[in-house]
């Protein structure tokens, strides 16, 4: 197939805050350092026109982006120090916070606030608006920014090195063959390839099982955050306002928690993130965040009030020990799907945003010496390790593992490192010495007799006022997908699922899911089920690549412009 080829110098695969931030930074610096030469008041050449690129497979810049979110301000303050007065989008400063613990009827309230919640001088901040912000920041500063455009393929040479990507073809049907539309995905050949896709990026997986980027790192663990945006009837929870739980509707075993944040105009915003380790086989993270909505104290605030929106993301919360290599020749990894995230604080914007810096400063560095090769992008990692990050990273290395002991252990073990500076019993002192999904036990191991989802969920109703069914979320998502493609969720052996899975698990990916992608009908009336891929629900959060006891799910990109159009999430 003939393929348009298209030159550039740096290729950033994924609108996120990473990426735009370094596409931002490096275009800055360039500029500047161009500026100097010709005034002359700095040697060398100059570098000339960069062509830079940022590519993202939702059909606008923050179409796919999710979050919390309270920034922690750091970051962005270095990247542009006038972000406030240049218009950036900001919900509201945090002007209060709590924490409290949940029981099934009550919350109690902490005495003190554990330091990782404090926000203080923080802002809550709507995530798509502040990167498509970011964009326009990038496309003022020459950058290209190339919305509906996945990365589907890396580009390497004969010796491994990543020479750019391929993104995805465009009008194939789901038999696999070309519509009339048909359009051949473009090479984009790039000096370097920064990629910033987020937890679980499709393409940092292919890479990094090629060029064993994990070997000697502990493997990444994931939570999943699931988040509802909501108007309430009255003034009852102001903007600026934040709530951090613990406990109710999570079991002791369970990692999780919930947040509520006051957004403008009567807002909240109001999420539960579960940690994907959990052991539970008939556990559904969606579920879960309904039942949250049914404590006295959330039900009350919701009640007459209307839901907007709805989404879900995966987080990686596995932090310095599971971090992969960042570079190789061709090649910088940043944000997420480096593992940049603070899982003590759910913090990773700050993070990603000064990976993406320091990615660009180590880009500049090469362009000026014209090698782009692992010796000389290997500078990222020490700039890394010298930046501030490396130290937030260290304090909280352990966190994360704690809770593999259940939420008292946790906790205690998070008192513990925040008095030792990261230090933890020997029991913690590993991310987690599996990957989630190894943590999920099978029906009989977990005391169950059939997969009845009800046995965990026995008085879960979805009354469609303060809980809703998975469709009904999904459709407050705005999820697109051309139905005429190719299935994106690759299920490598679905023989498995009729037998061993639905044996074993009970078939949990009808529920690890928060999108009823997957679903188990009956296979022509002779008893068996088969599972059916329902993939224009999917909401791109990644959760059955990281949660299928088999790893038998591969999640690629679907065509371009597909997956959900997240508004104010
Ligand atoms: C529920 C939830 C709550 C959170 N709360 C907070 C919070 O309160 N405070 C905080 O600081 N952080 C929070 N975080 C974490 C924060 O959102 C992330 O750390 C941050 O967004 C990471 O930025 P990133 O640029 O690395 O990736 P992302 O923000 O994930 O952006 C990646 C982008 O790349 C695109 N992409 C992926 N693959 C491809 C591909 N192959 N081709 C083209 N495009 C691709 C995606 O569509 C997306 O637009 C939260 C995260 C979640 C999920």
């Amino acid at each position: 197939m003939e393929r348009e080829s298209l030159e550039m110098d740096v290729v950033f695969v994924g609108a996120g805050p990473a990426n735009l931030s370094g596409a931002l930074h490096l275009a800055r610096l360039v500029a500047v350092h161009d500026e100097a030469v010709a005034r002359g008041e700095r040697a060398g050449e100059p570098l000339g026109e960069v062509q830079i690129a940022v590519i993202e497979k939702g059909a606008a810049v923050g179409s796919h982006i999710l979050s919390g979110a309270v920034m922690d301000p750091r970051a962005l303050k270095e990247l542009i120090p006038d972000f406030v007065e240049q218009g950036a989008p900001l919900e509201s400063p945090v002007k209060e916070d709590f924490f409290l613990y949940l029981t099934e009827k009550r919350a109690i309230r902490s005495p003190i606030m554990p330091p990782p919640l404090r926000n203080h001088g923080y802002y809550i901040v709507s995530l798509n608006k502040l990167t498509a912000w970011l964009g326009e920041q990038c496309e003022a500063a020459g950058v290209n920014i190339f919305p509906e455009f996945p990365g589907a393929e890396m580009l390497y040479d004969k010796k491994d090195a990543v020479v750019g990507v391929r993104t995805g073809d465009k009008g194939i049907n789901k038999e696999g063959k070309r519509r009339a539309n048909f359009e051949p995905g473009v090479d984009l050949l790039a000096k370097v390839t920064v990629l910033g896709e987020g937890p679980r990026g499709s393409l940092t997986k292919q890479l990094s099982q090629r060029l064993n980027l994990n070997d000697g790192r502990e493997p990444q663990v994931y939570s999943l955050g699931v988040k509802e945006l909501w108007e309430l009837s009255d003034e009852r929870y102001p903007a600026g306002r934040v709530t951090h739980t613990l406990g109710y509707p999570s079991d002791a075993r369970t990692y999780g928690g919930g947040w509520i944040y006051g957004l403008q105009n009567r807002i909240v915003n109001i999420g539960y993130v579960t940690g994907l380790d959990y052991h539970d086989p008939l556990l559904d993270p969606h579920s879960e965040f309904q039942r949250f909505k049914q404590h006295p104290l959330v039900a009350q605030l919701l009640e007459g009030g209307k839901l907007l929106r709805y989404g879900a993301k995966a987080i990686a919360a596995g932090g310095f020990h599971a971090m992969p290599q960042l570079y190789a020749d061709g090649v910088l990894l940043v944000g997420d799907c480096a593992g940049f995230l603070n899982s003590q604080r759910l913090k990773g914007i700050h993070t990603a945003i000064k990976s993406g810096m320091l990615a660009a400063e180590t880009i500049f560095e090469a362009l000026l010496a014209k090698d782009f090769s692992a010796k000389q992008l290997r500078r990222y990692e020490k700039l890394v390790r010298d930046s501030w990050i490396m130290p937030e990273l260290r304090k909280v290395r352990n966190f994360h593992a704690g809770f593999r002991h259940g939420r008292w252990l946790g906790m205690a073990n998070a008192g513990l490192q925040f008095l030792t500076g990261g230090r933890a019993w020997g029991l913690f002192d590993r991310a987690g010495a599996e990957a989630g999904h190894g943590a999920m036990k099978k029906l009989w191991e977990f005391g169950y007799k059939s997969a009845a989802i009800e046995q965990r969920y026995p008085n879960l109703k979805f009354d469609g006022k303060l809980t809703f069914n998975k469709l009904t979320d999904v459709y407050h998502a705005s999820v697109g997908h051309d139905e005429d493609q190719p299935v994106h969720l690759h299920v490598l052996d679905t023989e498995i699922c009729s037998t061993r899975c639905a044996e074993e698990y009970g078939n949990p990916c009808q529920r690890f899911c928060p999108a009823a992608v997957y679903e188990m009908v009956e296979d022509g009336g002779n008893g068996r089920q088969k599972l059916q891929i329902n993939f224009s629900n999917c909401v791109h959060c990644k959760t059955c690549d990281i949660m299928d006891p088999y790893q038998i799910i591969n999640w690629v990109t679907p065509e371009g412009g597909g997956g959900p159009e997240y508004k104010n999430m």
